[in-house]
């Protein structure tokens, strides 16, 4: 049986002690003992701390009270190796001291035997193992192995210490990963976890050795960059951070992309103590989120002036949808083709007692994050019922109208239910209405938007893909919806006569929409020339100012009539080709 190798590092001033120890060791049957003999107390805490070693042997002796010292030197510095003191007699005071300061056991030195030897020096190491080893599940993520958030916030507390000493300042990044639940829905936890495991492995080496990442949620790290001189240093990191994020990774043989938002709050000017830093670093990660593709943002005072904002507009908002202060407007949608108006698309608003008509961009993070999108959802739906039973009143012929659903709605319980049952009290047929859903919103809950949207397509409900082009996902990833419709984001419509990219970018979403027999509608449409461009590429709707703005429901009617919309000819046949 091949025998144990145990190395040992004996501190000890005293050579023929030396020469004894060794002895007793080689006698000991079951383990070879490879001995390291330190004999300059000056140089025992650079060899306990290389971790070289499976236990230590501190002669404590020789000078107690820099023995002691060695011990809590060795613990600060996390030394992972169990050190066992040697006394020279039973010395219970001795003793306390020196486990309090981090021993794992003694042993007394004249009454050394080779069984005693052999049982406390494995049980030293066997305990440490145990001890290490429940330290790492405490503090370090099972999943990537990085530190969790209870040893950030351990380390987070350090830096908060060192740079109340020295004043030095450090920035706390809060990185949070876009389009990584759309993977995990899509291609399953595994993919998702390898992915986690993968960022976690890139984060690890944008960094320097000064600095520490760690996995505080599912897809949210933190990182810790101490010593930084400027906020340029701050901003390369940030910057690195992203671009290894943006790289694709190869999972089980496939590509996957997501992007990264990172908030970042600077000890002292965000804050002082280790709740408000994350705090702000947070809030600084929303601004970020809030901007298409990946980002950072520096935490500034503004933004918890916005925080009190948003508190003061949650009130106001909560009380708008009773009140009545909110409204729907229309903008057509009209057929390149012959030019005539085949849906329209109903856009909220708020009609602010005091800041006047205000715009989504305005009040819909709010909802958001107060979790008001589904009342506020309801509402539109309601709204939207009685101004159709309005029209048919009038004699307009029926029109598909297109409004906006989220995904927070889609996921609300009885999302399917609220809405038929809505649409049966109100006594409107499902084909009066064309969900719109924005590409990012439908791939971040696939499976269960891909249930009800079968669900309501029974009912009539169409679907359109809103915002086109602005995300990750890929058009074959979307094709099993029952979608009809795809809409090109403004972003890219507006530039395909002034850039080339856009240009092939429209050209390419048109040819492949049309691969999969959906119709296309381009937003934003402002001038002549894209209207030119989207004809000659055989794009098939147009929604833009250049046709019209989002009218009042009374403007909108108005424009109907004047284009001869009483002629019975139902708008709803046109849209259905
Ligand atoms: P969206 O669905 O992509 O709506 C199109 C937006 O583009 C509208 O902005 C519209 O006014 C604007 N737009 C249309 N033509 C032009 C143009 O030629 N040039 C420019 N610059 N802009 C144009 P709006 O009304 O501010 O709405 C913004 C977003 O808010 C909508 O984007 C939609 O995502 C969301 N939204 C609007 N109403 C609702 C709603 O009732 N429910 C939900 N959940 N979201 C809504
Ligand atoms: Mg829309
Ligand atoms: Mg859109």
């Amino acid at each position: 049986m091949q025998k144990t190798v145990i190395r040992t590092l004996l501190i000890n001033a005293n050579r023929d002690q030396y020469v004894q120890m060794a002895k007793l060791l080689d006698a000991v049957a079951v383990s070879d003992y490879e001995m390291t003999w330190c004999a300059d107390y000056a140089y025992a805490l650079e060899a306990m701390l290389a971790p070289i070693h499976d236990i230590i042997l501190l002669d404590y002796e020789h000078a107690p009270d820099v023995c002691e010292e060695l011990l809590r030197s060795a613990s600060t510095h996390g030394c992972t190796t169990p050190i066992l003191c040697l006394t020279a007699k039973v010395n219970p005071e001795l003793d306390r001291a020196a486990i309090k300061a981090g021993a794992a056991d003694y042993l007394v030195k004249d009454r050394l035997d080779i069984a005693s030897i052999e049982r406390t020096i494995r049980y030293a190491i066997d305990r440490k193992r145990a001890e290490t080893e429940l330290a790492r599940l405490a503090h370090y993520d099972s999943l990537t192995g990085i530190p969790n958030r209870l040893l950030f916030n351990d380390r987070l507390d350090r830096a908060l210490q060192r740079a109340e000493r020295g004043d030095t300042p450090f920035a706390l990044l809060y990185v949070d990963l876009d389009g990584f639940k759309s993977v995990n829905d899509t291609h399953g936890h595994d993919v998702g976890d390898k992915l986690v495991q993968g960022i976690a492995a890139r984060l690890n080496q944008c960094i320097r050795r000064t600095d520490s990442v760690a996995r505080i949620g599912g897809d949210e790290f933190t990182v810790l960059l101490e010593k930084v001189n400027s906020t340029n240093d701050t901003i390369t990191i940030a910057q690195k951070i992203i671009d290894v994020i943006a790289e694709p990774f190869n999972i089980n043989g496939q590509q996957m992309h997501v992007g990264s938002s990172i908030g970042i709050a600077v000890y002292p000017e965000a804050g002082r103590d280790a709740t408000t830093l994350l705090k702000h670093a947070d809030m600084a990660m929303y601004e970020a989120k809030a901007t298409q593709g990946s980002n950072y943002r520096f935490f500034t005072a503004k933004m918890s002036s916005e925080a009190v904002d948003q508190n003061r507009m949650d009130i106001e908002l909560r009380a708008a949808i009773n009140n009545d202060e909110l409204a729907m407007y229309f903008q057509p949608r009209v057929s390149l083709r012959t030019g005539k108006i085949v849906g329209v698309e109903a856009l909220l608003r708020w009609a602010h007692p005091e800041r006047g008509m205000l715009l989504p961009k305005d009040f819909i993070s709010t909802a958001r994050q107060v979790g008001l999108m589904v009342p506020m959802g309801y509402w539109v739906l309601n709204r939207l019922c009685s101004y159709i039973n309005q029209m048919d009143d009038m004699g307009i012929a029926p029109l598909r109208i297109s409004m906006n659903v989220s995904q927070e709605q889609f996921i609300a319980p009885n999302f399917v239910s609220t809405i038929e049952s809505i649409l049966s009290s109100s006594n409107v047929a499902g084909n009066r209405f064309e969900f719109e859903l924005a590409e990012s919103d439908i791939v971040a809950n696939l499976a269960v938007i891909a249930d009800d949207m079968t669900v309501l397509e029974k009912q009539g409900i169409r679907f359109a893909l809103d915002d086109f082009g602005t995300g990750f996902s890929s058009l074959p990833q979307l094709q099993r919806l029952p979608i009809t419709t795809l809409k090109l984001d403004s972003s890219h419509v507006q530039k395909v006569t002034t850039d080339d990219d856009s240009a092939n970018v429209v050209r390419a979403m048109i040819y492949l929409a049309h691969g999969l027999e959906l119709k296309v509608v381009a937003e934003g449409v402002e001038t002549e020339e894209q209207k030119a461009f989207l004809i000659e590429n055989r794009c098939d709707h147009l929604q833009g100012f250049f046709y019209s703005e989002p009218l009042t429901f009374d403007e909108f009617t108005r424009l109907l009539n004047s284009e001869g919309a009483t002629s019975r000819r139902s708008y709803l046949s046109v849209v259905d080709k």
